[in-house]
């Protein structure tokens, strides 16, 4: 059998290790006789999952005691909504427009009727192929908060350093390099994650949220109120309890792995062979402004829609798996996230060396 490299955007490629071991418990998890998937969520056993889950995303972030972190579910798309709704009310919000999933967080927020929207700078006119530049006056201390989407999944664009403004609440949507990166956590109010790229599968979502900003208000539904899900540790329901536990696996992984800074370490090998090459092929070409190119999305392209669907079809043939850039976009992107293997990097790159000398 050739060997699989999974290059999707998410639900993405996860440790083989985390994988065997799930395998391994799924019928008797830690000698109940019992899968994970058949707990109560209020059992011992669970319970300690999910505790443990969060003390290591709070070792691996360096998150300081004074932020709350929550299991939510409904992906990083309803936050785009409970974000505004939980924290401006009344009040206005800027954003920075990146690419598309910005333009979806700043949409969402747009049908609230008591949140201004205000985007202070958009890269749309370079199709998004760069972090806008953003003059200090364009923020407002007075905003509930300034909003950015540290890595564009799609356009493969990354704020590498956090713009930093006094007095000034960041709030990130992280989705897509969470735990990839050098970010302090302090320098946000709050940080939304999907788990279905860097952190395990889907259906559960990560919100690191500073106390201060939670406030009791008891016009949001109990389950959209980040208060009252922090003040019953993500439990208002039934959470996403096989999710929650992968997560916990992953995390064990990362740690035994060196932590995030060893993550992010490894990003920046990985992505920096395959722009290595990009950069000095005839064929393919990235075109995304070099200081904002991303670690764990790589969009590339050949400039002809024909030879990107052969490319696609024989990548995939040999082994190259969900290369096919996102339907907005086209081309191709190689996703990059923790679980991606150097190796795999490595042999595309071979393969791409390939195919350019038969293409060009
Ligand atoms: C994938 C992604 C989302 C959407 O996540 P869902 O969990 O599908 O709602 C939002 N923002 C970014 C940056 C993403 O990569």
């Amino acid at each position: 059998m050739t060997t699989v490299y999974n290059f999707s955007a998410g639900p993405a490629v996860l440790p083989k290790a985390v994988l065997e071991q799930a395998q391994a418990e799924l019928l008797n998890y830690n000698g109940t006789d019992m899968s994970v998937m058949e707990l109560s969520h209020r059992s011992s056993s669970f319970v300690d999952i999910i505790e443990r889950a969060e003390q290591q995303l709070r070792d691996l972030m360096h998150i300081p005691d004074h932020y709350k972190v929550l299991f939510l579910q409904g992906g990083a798309t309803q936050q785009f909504s409970m974000v505004p709704a939980n924290l401006a009310k009344g009040q206005k919000i800027q954003y920075v427009n990146t690419g598309s999933w910005a333009t979806k967080a700043i949409k969402a927020a747009q049908v609230l009727e008591d949140v201004s929207v205000e985007e202070i700078a958009s890269s749309k006119a370079d199709g998004y192929t760069s972090v806008p530049d953003f003059a200090a006056e364009a923020v407002d201390p007075e905003a509930a908060y300034l909003h950015i989407t540290t890595n564009e999944t799609i356009g493969g664009v990354t704020f590498h350093e956090i713009p930093n403004f006094d007095g000034v609440t960041l709030v990130a949507d992280m989705s897509s390099n969470i735990l990839a990166n050098d970010y302090n956590v302090e320098d946000f109010g709050l940080i939304y994650a999907g788990a279905q790229k860097n952190l395990g599968p889907s259906g559960v979502t990560i919100v690191i949220v500073r106390e201060d900003l939670l406030k009791e208000d008891t016009s949001l539904p109990d389950f959209f109120s980040y208060a009252t899900q922090a003040d019953k540790g993500s439990m208002i329901n039934t959470p996403p309890t096989f999710a929650i536990y992968m997560v916990g696996l992953v995390l064990e992984w990362v740690a035994a792995q060196g932590g995030q800074e060893a993550m992010y370490k490894h990003a920046k090998e990985r992505a920096n062979l395959l722009y290595d090459y990009i950069d000095q092929s005839d064929l393919f070409v990235n075109n995304v402004k070099v200081e904002n190119r991303s670690y764990t999305n790589i969009p590339f392209l050949t400039n002809d829609p024909g030879l990107d669907k052969k490319f696609i079809a024989e990548a995939d043939a040999a082994g190259f798996k969900q290369l096919k850039g996102h339907r907005s976009v086209g081309g191709m992107r190689a996703s990059l996230y923790n679980a991606f293997p150097l190796e795999g990097v490595k042999a595309l790159v071979e393969f791409m060396k390939a195919f350019e000398e038969e293409n060009k």
